[in-house]
């Protein structure tokens, strides 16, 4: 047996099969990633779409995503490349991925569309040869991964969206095949290496209770109160059949997270998004759908009254 021990699950694989993620493999006892490189999809995203709003904003991410993952969340919307693999699937080598990134004019790269956790060696050898060519490195993931390792993935990428699922325990490791603890600890660390923005998916009777949504808010804030929140709107999908979240749901919790925190968006209702200054209320960033005007002239503070901001429109100027 042997055990992987990237992730909570402690997989103990045994020789010739792989582990809970389906990805990492126990080939005559050693740890084999027969999916290094194995792409599953590929875009250009504006890279609001990840979504990522304080970091280069109104810019294109070049966007990979793999295959596997290591939760089981019923209503995944990637369900088709999460929750299966393809043998004979693409591969790209790193190198590769950073020239076409290069070709394509892209500012960054964005490890995205199925959690690119399990695939971290893959990562973090294209976030090396990124780095060294001017390209930024942005990950959307579930964060469950032990600490080390968290340590390592999160030093090399420049900007993280993570999603925090839920408050609960057991909703996250019964519902979800998850573990709290983990992404709580995966959010701590990330912020303290890169830029960090949170996704919390508001699933109607499963994490919306106030009570909870009190104790997400308040870690939240406990860790920086400027850290945005993207409090995104729920639809039945995959095997999740539960009705999709009402809009007065969604607009309290968003109404109560703008109480607490300072960078509050809706996701998947179609209301505005625009990037305010928390000080004077003037609009830094101006949303529409993915059209995107940088109204603020000044990287660092608000023109308007010199208020210090939390959003990197220029990462080459850093
Ligand atoms: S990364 Fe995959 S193989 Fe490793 S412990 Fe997690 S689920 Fe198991």
């Amino acid at each position: 047996m042997l055990e992987c021990t990237l992730c909570p699950h402690s997989c103990k694989i045994a020789p010739g099969k792989r582990g809970l993620c389906a990805v990492r493999e126990n080939r005559g006892g050693e740890l084999y990633l027969p999916f290094y490189g194995a792409i599953s999809s590929g875009g250009i995203d504006p890279i609001e779409k990840k979504p990522i709003f304080h970091f280069l904003p109104g810019t294109r991410s070049f966007s990979i995503g793999f295959w596997g993952c290591n939760m089981r969340c019923p209503f995944c919307q990637n369900y088709e490349i999460s929750q299966r693999v393809r043998e004979n699937s693409v591969h790209m080598s790193p190198s590769q991925v950073v020239k076409k990134a290069r070709e394509a004019g892209c500012p960054s790269i964005s490890y995205t569309y199925s959690e690119p956790l399990v695939h971290i060696e893959f990562c973090l050898d294209c976030a090396d040869l990124a780095r060294k060519a001017g390209i930024a490195n942005v990950i959307v993931t579930n964060g469950m991964v032990n600490t080390g390792a968290a340590e390592e993935l999160f030093s090399a990428m420049d900007a993280a969206n993570i999603d925090l699922k839920s408050f609960n325990h057991d909703y996250y490791k019964n519902e979800l095949g998850g573990n709290l603890d983990a992404v709580k600890s995966s959010i701590a660390t990330a912020s303290e290496r890169c830029h960090v923005e949170l996704t919390t998916l508001i699933v109607p009777g499963k994490n919306d209770a106030p009570e909870e949504i009190e104790n997400l808010l308040g870690f939240i804030a406990g860790i920086d109160r400027n850290i945005p929140l993207h409090i995104s709107r729920y639809y039945p999908n995959y095997k999740s059949q539960i009705p999709e979240t009402a809009m007065k749901s969604m607009d309290s919790i968003t109404k109560r997270a703008g109480e607490i925190l300072t960078y509050v968006y809706q996701g998947n209702t179609g209301a505005a998004a625009d990037t305010l200054c928390p000080h004077c209320g003037r609009t830094l960033i101006q949303r529409n759908g993915y059209r995107v005007r940088i109204l603020n002239d000044d990287e660092y503070c608000c023109d308007t009254c010199g208020y210090e901001l939390h959003y990197r429109v220029n990462f080459f100027h850093r």
